[in-house]
């Protein structure tokens, strides 16, 4: 059964682009229920229980018709989360990697041109989803998804996703997601990035 992955910081540690309260619920509650929740429909399905979220979000054709949209909406909440976590940090790293550094320059112009296409896209995103930086046949791209769902279950592997469900940022910054957006870039740590850039066998939850 999963369970929550442990947050590598406290609450306040991002503190003032992410503020405590809203660390705290967002990962006690709003990352607990999805695991709780697909913890519920494994200890139905049996036959995909051992297997990693990784790797039911992979191919949801393997997943039983009755389960596909708790596994896609639970287990997607538990694989962005953790990676969601896992890219902010208190002591950021900057972006170092000659490989994603050449790869991000050729294919968005540079690195604030990138922030641009991603925040473009985060605001464009009507109602709950996430803004992802992705890899797709060793190119990438900037996309967006409805939800929870991943961009693994279409065959990307993305390496940067941000939250813009207004619980990640609505009691600090209301209706301001723009702002939340701008905040959100303090505190990515480009270490992890690349982490995942560069192992293609890293396995996120
Ligand atoms: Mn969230």
């Amino acid at each position: 059964m999963f369970e929550l992955p442990i947050l590598p910081y406290s609450y306040d540690a991002l503190e003032p682009y992410i503020d405590a309260k809203t660390m705290e619920i967002h990962y006690t509650k709003h990352h607990q229920t999805y695991i709780n929740k697909l913890n519920d429909t494994l200890e139905k399905a049996t036959a995909l229980q051992g297997l990693s979220v990784q790797s039911l979000l992979s191919d949801l054709s393997q997943i039983p018709e009755e389960y596909v949209e708790s596994v896609k909406n639970n287990g997607g909440g538990h694989y962005n989360h953790t990676m969601y976590w896992n890219s902010m940090s208190p002591n950021p790293k900057s972006l170092e990697s000659p490989a994603l550094i050449s790869d991000i320059t050729h294919t968005f112009g540079d690195l604030e041109n990138l922030k641009e296409e991603i925040n473009k896209a985060a605001l464009q995103r009507f109602g709950s989803g996430w803004a992802w930086l992705s890899l797709f046949n060793g190119k990438l791209f900037v996309e967006s998804t409805l939800n929870q769902d991943s961009p693994i279950s279409l065959g990307h592997k993305p390496i940067l996703g941000v939250d813009v469900w207004e619980h990640a940022y609505y009691l600090k910054y209301q209706n301001r997601r723009d702002e939340y957006l701008t905040a959100w870039w303090n505190v990515i740590d480009w270490s992890y990035v690349e982490r995942l850039y560069l192992d293609s066998a890293i396995v996120i939850a």
